[in-house]
């Protein structure tokens, strides 16, 4: 990765960190789940409004580290219009990009999620990275209230 390129994704890193997107409690939401990180103590609860298999509105409180916090800061704000079956295809590209098992990263396919990609390099992060997309993936198929990446 170039190096002006990586100083760019922590920017947008840094800044969803410190201001994290969707970060509300949703009173009136269709789907609620808990997500928690034991490695690193990441906690979040992802709120989803539906409209048949159509996401309308996400939103999250929690608190975590600054690779948890930013994922699902960055998830939330990418999944609102998407069907669930576009944002578990996401999850999948997001899972691969993270966990390496895709060296190349379809930037038009995943999008800013790119910024996260510099976590592969850190399998201890990885967790962090991908909490939020295993809490959405138990919110769609409505199985669970809370998962544990454990
Ligand atoms: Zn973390």
């Amino acid at each position: 990765m170039f190096d002006d390129l990586r100083d760019l994704y922590q920017e947008v890193i840094f800044d969803h960190n410190r201001n994290p997107r969707n970060f509300h409690v949703m009173q009136d939401a269709d789907r609620k789940v808990e997500g928690f990180n034991p490695l690193c103590g990441d906690r979040l609860t992802l709120f989803l409004k539906m409209d048949g298999d159509k996401i309308t509105d996400a939103s999250f409180q929690g608190s975590g580290c600054a690779i948890s916090t930013a994922s699902v800061s960055l998830m939330t704000e990418i999944i609102k219009g998407k069907t669930e079956a576009e944002a578990e295809d996401l999850f999948s590209k997001f899972h691969e990009m993270t966990t390496g098992k895709s060296k190349e990263i379809n930037l038009e396919a995943i999008g800013k999620l790119a910024v996260l990609a510099g976590v592969r390099e850190y399998p201890a992060r990885v967790k962090c990275a991908t909490l939020a997309w295993h809490t959405l993936d138990a919110a769609i198929k409505n199985e669970q209230d809370s998962i544990s990446t454990e």
